[in-house]
């Protein structure tokens, strides 16, 4: 089905953290053009919250925003993504479809389907661009998808850089500064050249190498581990604190779950890691990110590393089943974790005091640790003599 003859349509999606670009750089190499609606922003909040049911998510909340925002900026489609999954998100798309034509607006909607896998992929971009060049669309696929891992790779370094940053906010001005460099390429090879150059600027920034640097991995419903908005800017914020923040949930490690062929991965993924780690707490999928969550926790206490955040919207069922094993979890293992809940009346001021008192936690534990170590080291008076 070609949505519209002989003119360049306006497709609008919502925002999750840098997902923008990609989605970008799909549309713009099928012809299409992709209107990027302001950033997630408090004003994107109250429209949304306005215009939605009180207990519905937070992820929802925001993406209604994004789209009011988008058609009063004039565009075209909105383009919403029905996941594969037990939650609400499959419902998602529809209602927003409804709410949106009882608002008065007639900007059409499509939805891209990913219980299909790859091939929803393809069904969506014939169905944008009115295109059936195979050929294109694989092109304009792998290029968003060689995309996503470059923006998650450059998200793992501004990780590492801004916990040991001598200047603070300067390791996030090189990362936005690469994020322009991916937004400018057109083909897979300037795409590496510019990932290449990115991490190079990012690189560059000047780093304390004493600094005691905390490693702690960030887990959670997909969406809030991934947009800043909605969790508050949580890198930043222990970054400056001297924690080195590892997204468990990455868009890359959906792609290889929901979209890559099998053929074409390698290694175990997160998913197939889940079955495999998350089996004493929890025995199957039970919808959202829920599953992955329960076997993070796991991963991180197989590395060692020091602690644990779990954020989820306020009544995202799977992640309150999470939350409801975690204090099992946390008898049998120990690794600090947090859990923290987000919506609209989330407050900073509680909220950053919650993440100091976390830190401190872990700073205490590992002190102790070090004495521990070192006591138990330390020599006897008959290996003396
Ligand atoms: S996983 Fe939770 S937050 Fe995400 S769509 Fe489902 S219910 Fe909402």
């Amino acid at each position: 089905m070609k949505l519209m003859e002989n003119k360049k349509i306006k497709v609008a999606f919502p925002h999750m953290g840098t997902i923008y670009i990609a989605w970008e750089m799909a549309l713009k190499k099928m012809g299409v053009d992709a209107f990027i609606p302001p950033y997630t922003n408090k004003k994107t909040l109250s429209l949304g919250t306005k215009n939605s049911p009180e207990a519905i998510c937070l992820p929802y909340k925001l993406i209604l925003g994004n789209f009011i925002e988008a058609i009063e900026g004039g565009v075209d489609y909105v383009s919403m993504i029905a996941s594969p999954g037990i939650c609400r998100l499959g419902e998602y798309g529809r209602n927003i479809e409804q709410v949106l034509k009882e608002l008065g607006y007639n900007t059409n909607y499509v939805e891209l389907n990913l219980y299909d896998g790859f091939k929803g992929l393809v069904d969506y971009l014939v169905k944008i661009s009115g295109s059936k060049n195979y050929f294109k669309i694989i092109n304009a696929i792998y290029l968003s998808i060689r995309t996503v891992f470059a923006l998650d790779e450059l998200q793992d370094f501004l990780s590492y850089y801004r916990a040991r940053e001598i200047k603070k906010g300067e390791s996030e001005k090189a990362f936005n500064r690469s994020l322009n460099l991916i937004r400018n390429s057109s083909n897979i090879k300037e795409l590496s050249k510019a990932l290449k150059t990115g991490l190079r600027e990012i690189s560059s920034v000047e780093t304390d190498k004493k600094r005691e640097v905390l490693h702690v991995d960030l887990t959670g419903e997909i969406y809030i581990v991934n947009d800043e908005f909605s969790n508050q800017y949580i890198e930043r914020e222990l970054g400056a604190m001297g924690v080195q923040i590892r997204r468990s949930l990455t868009v890359s490690s959906f792609l290889k779950d929901a979209i890559i062929p099998k053929i074409f991965k390698k290694g175990e993924t997160h998913l197939e890691r889940a079955y495999r780690l998350a089996k004493p707490y929890l025995m199957r999928d039970i919808g959202g990110d829920s599953l992955e969550c329960i076997s993070d926790v796991l991963y991180a206490k197989e590395r060692n590393i020091d602690g644990l955040i779990h954020v989820s919207p306020f009544t995202c069922m799977p992640e309150i089943m999470s939350q409801n094993i975690f204090p099992k979890m946390r008898e049998d293992i120990n690794l600090p974790i947090l859990t923290l809940i987000m919506d609209e009346q989330t407050g900073r001021a509680g909220y950053i005091t919650r993440l100091e008192a976390f830190v401190d936690l872990m700073r205490r534990k590992k002190i102790k640790s070090k004495i521990n170590n070192k006591q138990s080291e330390a020599p006897s008076s008959s290996d003396v003599a």
